[in-house]
């Protein structure tokens, strides 16, 4: 065992996140990491393809301007206004970094996005969980700060994850206007199945700090693309944290493949439509088998069974090949969290969980209602 004094001190303390399951089985149902179940446009491979034919014998450009351009079009701001990372896991790290070690607690829910822990750790952020209300969701009256104590910012996601529900843009306004003097982070990594968006509060808010994904609503999560939108001043202090750490977080194929993305509008459309509509699909077909549905404006439900144990139900799914999220916390152990596939995968869920219910060893109830192609016939 190497001694303990080869390490910073801090190494022991970490407590890393835990990224859902890749499983190396193949042809299994994967509807554990929120990933989209289609591929990108076919216009980012022909991108990337071209991109990986010239050039790589050079560095990207070091701040990704034409990705950052191509993003400030899309959502109607200047590319002074775009901060573009390794992910937003990256971006999100660099903006805790740059603008929450305040010496005093970091408002969040007690339950969100497990990662925004992670990184108070790494900095030493003190983590004050704020509780959803019984019904897992968030009220804004709760974030004002226990008498007038100073608070570092606020970090939320919207719609929030695991729970997929999402909050209305005057709670976001009062978020802003509770901490004027603080950055308000709103992850919106999983917006585009049917959230509000707080960007075009960005140019009104000095204090917004907006962070979206290419890995969800664009199919990129394999590329790692993540982005903040914020005014020129908190950028500008993202891109000093940035370039302390890493020049070249994109590389030249990650910002080629951005920009096709952000042109491909109608492949966008089309590929995030499907995925709601399969969420309706699906919802109803988990309440016909006895769920509990939360309602989502995300690619997944978070759902729970009335009589049956959540992590009984997670491993009797990946016993028949369908991988789902199940987490060991306090308040939600007794719910699944799963990502909405393609209407065959939707399908296998349904099949499986069926069967699994009804206590077949097989087969699932074929009366079960199901969202996809079993039921309408069509070859998907
Ligand atoms: N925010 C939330 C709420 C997420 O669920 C995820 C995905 N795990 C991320 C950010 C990070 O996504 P990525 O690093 O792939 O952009």
């Amino acid at each position: 065992m190497p001694s303990n004094s080869f390490f910073s001190p801090i190494v022991p303390q970490l407590v890393p996140y835990v990224p859902g399951e890749q499983p190396k089985i193949a042809n299994l149902v994967k509807l554990n990491t929120n990933e989209n179940p289609y591929p990108p446009s076919p216009k980012v491979i022909a991108a990337i393809t071209q991109a990986a034919q010239q050039g790589l014998q050079l560095y990207p450009d070091p701040d990704a301007n034409l990705l950052r351009e191509a993003i400030a079009a899309q959502h109607g701001l200047a590319a002074t206004h775009v901060f573009v990372g390794n992910g937003s896991d990256e971006v999100l790290a660099h903006a805790f970094f740059a603008f929450f070690q305040q010496g005093c607690p970091l408002l969040m829910p007690d339950i969100s996005y497990s990662f925004y822990k992670v990184y108070c750790r790494l900095y030493g952020i003190e983590a004050r969980a704020v509780p959803l209300d019984d019904t897992l969701r968030l009220n804004v009256a709760d974030y004002g700060g226990a008498d007038g104590d100073a608070v570092a910012g606020v970090v939320i996601a919207n719609p929030n994850a695991p729970t997929g529900i999402g909050l209305p843009l005057s709670d976001i306004e009062a978020l802003l206007q509770m901490h004027p003097d603080r950055v308000v982070l709103v992850d919106e990594a999983y917006v585009d199945f049917g959230g509000q968006s707080s960007l075009g509060l960005v140019a009104r808010y000095p204090n917004l700090l907006v962070v979206h994904t290419l890995s969800k609503s664009r199919s990129l999560a394999g590329l790692r693309i993540g982005y903040a939108c914020g005014q020129a001043h908190l950028i500008g202090a993202l891109e000093r944290v940035k370039n302390s750490f890493n020049s070249y977080p994109l590389d030249r194929l990650a910002i080629a493949g951005g920009v096709a993305a952000f042109d491909d509008v109608a492949y966008f459309e089309q590929s995030r439509q499907a995925v709601m509509s399969s969420r309706e699909g699906l919802a109803l077909a988990l309440e016909d088998l006895g769920f509990v549905v939360l309602p989502s404006q995300a690619n997944f439900l978070f759902v729970r069974h009335p009589k049956h144990d959540a992590g009984e139900l997670a491993g009797a799914l990946r016993d028949r090949g369908v991988l789902v999220r199940h987490f060991k916390q306090p308040r939600i152990e007794q719910y699944l969290r799963i990502s909405v596939g393609t209407p065959v995968q939707c399908d296998q869920l349904v099949l499986a969980l069926a069967a699994h219910l009804s206590g077949y060893p097989g087969l699932g109830d074929q009366s079960a209602r199901l969202c996809g192609v079993l039921s309408s016939g069509a070859s998907a």
